[in-house]
């Protein structure tokens, strides 16, 4: 679930504090989140924050002596700053940083997937790693023109989530956006004008900004478990559209729900229910 608001506002949040601070002792406890060996985790003990930065919806903790941390939270991680050490016993800790004070920067997991990750990584070796070289552009805040970057024969819906076309968006917020734009999440890249790239563009970059500005008004540190979740379309199938009153409809997958105006997006189309075609299959 943590997207680019969610994650830009993580890493705003910790690079107000963290820097200058020393890693005491760094634990990755449990189910193994740990996706590199050298460095050894324990090299990160002694070292100091320098900042933290986000790259589409990965963080990167960044500590003197050229190391980074980097990690992915999925869909179920949890990264919080707490003001009190976890008991070794809390099964969804996946990696532990203890700074002086008794403070821990503590990455969780819930739910069944265990799929959130932490590598420790030189600095040198930043520019080769997989999970970001083949990251698409920021989808904020200066997304680069739209209908040339999405030119491809695949529904936007699945275009805009994929990381290395465009990186930052998912499930949430994607539905937010092609509401805001007015194109169904059906449409093709490729089908696209001009006039439907730049709408595009500009609802992606006002969406997530102004889910940003509410994540600062509302987001402090310790940083939530749950954030608040200024959705308006999202999941709120049954409820009125936020531009114009009609009864917003969906289609629900196997574990997600996309949601969409009929009137503004769909030509007034009501999509197929793909959990009812494939039982019917
Ligand atoms: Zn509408």
């Amino acid at each position: 679930m943590p997207e680019l608001p969610e994650m830009e506002i993580v890493a705003r949040r910790l690079d107000a504090v963290l820097p200058g601070e020393t890693i005491e002792s760094a634990l990755a406890p449990g189910i193994n989140a740990l996706k590199t060996f050298d460095p050894p985790l324990q090299a990160l003990a002694g070292r100091s924050f320098t900042g933290v930065r986000r790259r589409g919806k990965l963080l990167a903790l960044e500590l003197d002596g050229n190391l980074v941390v980097l990690l992915h939270l999925m869909s179920a991680g949890r990264l919080q700053l707490h003001p009190k050490r976890a008991s070794l016993r809390d099964r969804t800790a996946r990696l532990l940083l203890r700074i002086p004070g008794d403070r821990e920067l503590r990455m969780r997991e819930f739910g069944s997937k265990q799929a959130a990750w932490v590598k420790v990584l030189r600095a040198g070796e930043l520019e080769a790693e997989p999970s970001l070289a083949g990251l698409g552009p920021e989808a904020w805040p200066d997304p680069p023109p739209l209908r040339e970057l999405l030119d491809a024969p695949r529904p936007l819906h699945s275009l805009l989530r994929d990381q290395q076309v465009i990186t930052g968006i998912g499930r949430t917020w994607v539905d937010e956006i092609l509401n805001v734009a007015r194109l169904s999440p059906f449409k093709r890249g490729d089908d696209l004008s001009d006039e439907e790239g730049e709408a595009l563009r500009d609802a992606m970059v006002s969406e997530l900004g102004r889910v940003l500005d509410v994540y600062e008004e509302q987001v402090a540190l310790p940083l939530p478990e749950k954030f608040p979740k200024p959705t308006r379309v999202h999941a709120h199938q049954g409820e009125p559209c936020p531009q114009c009153g009609t009864v917003l409809e969906a289609v629900f997958y196997e574990d997600y729900v996309m949601t969409y105006c009929p009137r503004d997006q769909t030509e007034g189309r009501v999509l197929k229910d793909r959990r009812l075609s494939r039982l019917l299959k």
